[in-house]
């Protein structure tokens, strides 16, 4: 499973890292960072959740 931030929606909101910190990080301005798009296996449904928890849906999740 593979992870993608818009960085041109992204608002900095942070609800992703709230929820799936290991997955999506922030940068100083609050925005998120994905140091690893490539998500293992154990850690698919964090991502998932993360990726619902984005209130303006900047995350993509392919499978
Ligand atoms: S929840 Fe959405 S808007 Fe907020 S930092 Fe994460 S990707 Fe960006």
């Amino acid at each position: 499973m593979r992870v993608e931030v818009n960085p041109n929606i992204c608002e900095g909101h942070g609800q992703c890292n709230a929820v799936a910190p290991e997955i999506y990080d922030l940068d100083e301005g609050g925005y998120c960072l994905i140091n690893n798009p490539e998500v293992p296996a154990d850690a698919e449904s964090q991502a998932e959740q993360g990726a619902l928890a984005c209130p303006v849906q900047a995350i993509t999740v392919t499978r």
